[in-house]
């Protein structure tokens, strides 16, 4: 054995070791998080979605330019894993290559030399964007760009070395390739590097040692720097929420009397996984780019708060491993001292943030979380949400209602309810805007015209109906969610209730995901899809005489991004004869929130601008002059929207049901 391998494996295993060791504490420090929370469920799912997300990078191609950059260096990464193995066993035995593996060694000799190039490239176009483009998202603190250059830096290093080091082999063999090599690019530069092979063998054992110290280095940076992602985005895509369950809260054991804390106040709080969140945020501000919050001014930005959670951590975590309880670090919380209380009410619970994290991050599990323990541990919320938790307490429904009156919108329209007859073929499940809100009665009206018209066979509860829960639940008033949800599931389950349909996006993701934690399992269907089988199935005809008009379709987070509905309101708009859809740059799942999701609609706006202001200046950008919508709020926002553009003259706000109505061949 030469002393280049003795000093070899001594570095090897020093770094190995000490890697091994930081590991070690950031699993403890991910453990203090005593939140249960069980991901190890459909282990073949979870697989498939890391290579769709982590390997195909499909979110980050969302942004086609900064996607295919990451691409690149995701890949290359990969890549030189037969680089970085070889240089290893190199140093245990230095005549090691892989060149046994034959057509596959000519494959990774390739590839090698191809994307060192590009990853340099790709690695110095970043460092363009952030430094010289200052592309507003990767905007971030001091502290923040020189990890980015650092780390940027160093996967160049790693190329330039690796490349040296083939170049000067290159060279040392006599300009020569060994079997099954295929080096274009090292023989290219060897020809222009070299003019004979004599300093070829010292310049290699300079660039095999570099490149080695740099990899070694960089892994063991990694454990201390933002880019820990580099490490942790692949467990964290793999034990992320399955689809079903991504977009729903999950309950708090209301009857765990051993509970001291509702939600969560600090770290130990949460759970291991909202840990590992935070520690796989690479702070590329795709979250925060797309919240309506951040968007208008607000303090709010979902960066922050994951960035906050794994800057909490690093205080107090290692403390608390330690047995530590008292000082400085202890007199603090998560809530209040990190994110302040503003920050967590300015949530409208869009999705967007979830939706354009490239690593699978749940944001929105740990605000409600930590809302939970703002109101229902720490008592601390708006006096205005007072009113709100009062009157679904006493009138279920967020609104100072009487519950005797939620069923006057029907009048006149001879609709049953379930006490009266129970044998339906679907419960119209109306809500509470569609019950009590004056503009979104007449939705109800209209819906429940149409569905006459098909003779559908319907019915509703009338004052058996309470509110689904949503805006509780949003707000962190879980024990008043599931008091209202599991009196609606015994009401529903009373009449055997199998097949809902509603106009409320809220309501209809409520009984459709979230019920299902309380024992309610029903097939629930939103209007727009309702109506849209109704016409497909030739029980309602739209009529061809429309006056030409304009209109955009505005998605709700609930009905869009949380289930995935973007398709049956575009078709029925599209199917009226005369309307011309246009879309807005925000759309679909990149839709924009109307502001009042998550509670927020019982909330004034304290800071920054309006969300409902941004988005209804993009309607109106389209030059509309009908803007669609298809949930209580969104509509509620965009013609308060459309009221502060003093357009209402000229732009009207309607529900795709009353479209529809007013479109048929024959009027009910
Ligand atoms: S859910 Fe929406 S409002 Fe809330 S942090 Fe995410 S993007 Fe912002
Ligand atoms: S939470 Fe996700 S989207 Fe937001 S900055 Fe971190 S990695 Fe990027």
């Amino acid at each position: 054995m030469e002393l280049k391998n003795i000093i070899f494996i001594l570095f090897f295993l020093i770094s190995v070791l000490v890697f091994i060791w930081s590991c070690r504490n950031l699993i403890r420090y991910m453990l203090v998080a005593k939140k249960k929370d069980d991901r190890f469920d459909k282990i073949g799912e979870r697989l498939k979605r890391v290579w769709v997300i982590a390997f195909a990078q499909t979110k980050l191609l969302r942004d086609p330019k900064a996607g295919i950059l990451h691409l690149i260096i995701f890949w290359g990464f990969v890549l030189f894993l037969f680089a970085v193995v070889e240089a290893i066993i190199q140093g245990f035995y230095s005549p090691f290559n892989f060149s046994f593996t034959g057509a596959f060694y000519s494959a990774i000799t390739i590839v090698q030399d191809i994307f060192s190039v590009l990853v340099i490239a790709s690695c110095l176009y970043a460092l363009y964007r952030r430094f010289i483009s200052h592309i507003p998202r990767l905007e971030v603190d001091k502290a923040g760009k020189i990890d980015a250059v650092f780390i940027l830096l160093m996967i160049v290093f790693v190329c330039v070395f690796m490349l040296g080091e083939n170049i000067s082999l290159v060279a040392k063999h006599n300009f020569v390739l060994g079997q099954y090599e295929v080096r274009p690019v090292s023989q290219y530069f060897a020809g222009i590097f070299y003019k004979s092979t004599g300093s070829a063998n010292s310049y290699y054992e300079f660039f095999w040692w570099a490149h080695i110290v740099v990899i070694f280095g960089f892994l063991n940076y990694l454990p201390y720097s933002k880019h820990l992602h580099v490490l942790t985005s692949l467990p964290n895509t793999f034990f992320a929420n399955l689809d079903e369950k991504r977009k729903t809260l999950k309950p708090i054991n209301l009857e765990d009397e051993t509970l001291e804390v509702y939600g969560a106040a600090d770290i130990e709080q949460l759970s291991w996984k909202q840990i590992l969140d935070s520690y796989s945020c690479t702070e590329c501000g795709r979250c925060t780019d797309s919240c309506p919050a951040a968007t208008v001014g607000k303090s709010l930005s979902p960066r922050k708060i994951i960035v906050d959670i794994r800057r909490r951590t690093i205080d107090k975590a290692p403390l608390l491993v330690n047995g530590e309880t008292s000082g400085e670090i202890f007199e603090k919380t998560l809530v209040h001292d990190y994110i302040s209380d503003t920050e967590l009410w300015e949530c409208t619970t869009c999705m967007a943030c979830v939706q354009e994290c490239p690593v699978m991050i749940e944001h929105v599990d740990s605000i409600v979380d930590m809302r939970r323990d703002l109101v229902l541990t720490e008592s601390q919320f708006h006096p205005s949400l007072g009113n709100v938790f009062k009157s679904l307490e006493t009138n279920f429904t967020p609104w100072a209602f009487n519950h005797a009156d939620r069923a006057n919108w029907a009048e006149g329209l001879e609709i049953k309810t379930m006490s009266e007859d129970s044998d339906c073929e679907v419960l119209y499940w109306v809500g509470c805007a569609g019950s009590f809100d004056d503009r979104y009665k007449k939705v109800s009206r209209a819906f429940a015209s149409l569905m006459k018209k098909a003779n559908v066979n319907f019915r509703i509860l009338g004052t058996e109906e309470k509110c689904n829960g949503d805006t509780a639940r949003r707000l962190g008033n879980e024990y008043l969610a599931q008091m209202l949800i599991h009196e609606n599931v015994e009401t529903l389950n009373h009449y055997n209730v199998k097949k809902i349909v509603t106009s409320c996006p809220h309501c209809f993701h409520s009984l459709s995901n979230e019920y299902k934690q309380f024992g309610g399992n029903f097939e629930v269907k939103h209007h727009t899809q309702f109506i849209n089988e109704l016409i497909n199935e030739g029980k309602l005809e739209l009529n061809n005489e429309s006056a030409v008009t304009k209109a955009t379709y505005h998605d709700s987070c609930y009905l869009g991004r949380y289930n995935d509905v973007y398709d049956p309101p575009r078709e029925l708009l599209k199917d009226i004869n005369g309307f011309d859809l246009v879309e807005m740059k925000r759309n679909k799942s990149k839709g924009f929130c109307c502001g009042a999701g998550g509670g927020r609609m019982f909330l004034e706006d304290e800071e920054g601008g309006k969300i409902n202001i941004e988005r209804t200046k993009e309607a109106l950008g389209t030059g509309a002059d009908t803007i669609a919508s298809a949930c209580p709020f969104c509509m509620t926002m965009l013609n308060d929207g459309v009221k502060h553009f003093e357009k209402a003259d000229e732009v009207s706000v309607k529900d795709i049901a009353e479209i529809v109505l007013e479109n048929l061949s024959i009027r009910v």
